[in-house]
């Protein structure tokens, strides 16, 4: 017990170092910038104030969203998607998997859950003891299931889902842009000290260094950012891109791709004047997503949000109710 709660903490740790290890970089970056460079290097007073605002601008972006990404906890499905004190002594007790499965799947009604596991059957947690809503799986890094999971991202030492989807593409952003504009402005200071116009010294090698890790790290991103914008037009996530989300009707890669306007608004939010900022402006509570296949008038969050009123519903989640009949249960592992 005590070894296992040693080796989660080690574990939990180490987990910081690639999050040390690009802070790291980034402060070197900053060093070499605004003092071997701006500094120590240019003589141009203007040219150097115009280098630095624009610089500093990058700077507090990127640092901006990835504080954001990183400190931005992971949301678990709410209240109503866990089993009561009841349902889960009922549950516990019960022996017999067929009125196990009945007993979740009475629970299971009255949530707007649509998606399946691949052998129909409803998605619960067994860990968590949740119905698992659309789009939410368990991560097993941080313990806890997680609306809208993307993925776990070590470089954030954090889980990507619904609460910092955005986040983490602003943070994308904001790191390209950072390294654009290092290598944007460097280049002529680089090829200056390659051909000797300008006086050996550290400087030379910051320059030096400055060139290729921007570049370096401008080109990984860039790969990154491309499938991820790709993803958001299709409004998958990275794990529906590896399997496709399961509905009553079969697997459906589709399945909440609502348009690509649509689409944007899903993670940005309908204000275009915050999509580039990092605060929260995605749409919804991350319980239930709109879907291609059912139209406004069947989307249960307009249609039946009275419905979870009469049912006691609590305030702090505006969900709808799904009546479905058909509805099969199976306890995934
Ligand atoms: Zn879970
Ligand atoms: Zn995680």
């Amino acid at each position: 017990m005590a070894l296992s709660g040693g080796l989660r903490c080690c574990q939990r740790i180490f987990s910081w170092i690639p999050v040390v290890i690009i802070t790291s970089v980034v402060l070197w970056s900053y060093y070499a910038y605004v003092f071997e460079l701006c500094l120590f290097t240019l003589t141009n007073t203007l040219e150097k104030v115009a280098y630095l605002l624009v610089f500093h601008v990058c700077f507090v972006m990127f640092c901006w969203t990835y504080w954001k990404s990183i400190f931005t906890p992971p949301t678990p499905p709410c209240k109503k998607f866990q089993l009561s004190y009841t349902d889960k002594e009922r549950y516990e007790l019960e022996e017999r998997p067929e009125v196990q499965k009945q007993i979740l799947m009475d629970i299971a009604k009255r949530l707007p859950v649509f998606t399946r596991a691949a052998s129909g059957a409803i998605r619960f947690c067994d860990r968590c003891q949740v119905i698992k809503p659309d789009r939410c799986h368990h991560c097993s890094v941080c313990e806890t299931c997680v609306l809208k999971m993307d993925h776990h991202c070590p470089w954030v030492n954090n889980c990507v889902g619904f609460s910092n989807y955005k986040f983490f593409l602003l943070f994308l952003v904001y790191s390209m842009l950072y390294c654009v504009y290092i290598a944007a402005t460097v280049f002529q200071y680089f090829i200056k000290f390659w051909v000797g116009e300008l006086m050996n010294g550290p400087a030379k090698f910051h320059v030096l260094f400055l060139m290729f890790v921007a570049l370096m790290f401008f080109v990984s991103l860039m790969f990154l950012f491309g499938y991820h914008c790709w993803l958001v037009s299709k409004n998958r996530s990275t794990l529906e891109a590896f399997s496709a989300p399961v509905f009553q009707g079969g697997p459906d890669r589709n399945g909440f791709n609502v348009g690509f306007r649509r689409n944007l608004q899903q993670v940005f939010g309908e204000e275009k004047r915050l999509w580039f900022i990092p605060v929260f402006t995605s749409l919804g509570d991350g319980h239930f997503f709109p879907m291609r296949s059912r139209n406004e008038s069947r989307n249960p969050l307009l249609a039946s949000e009275e419905q979870w009123e009469e049912e006691g519903g609590s305030d702090e989640e505006t969900s709808g109710v799904q009546r479905d009949p058909s509805v099969t249960v199976e306890i995934e592992s």
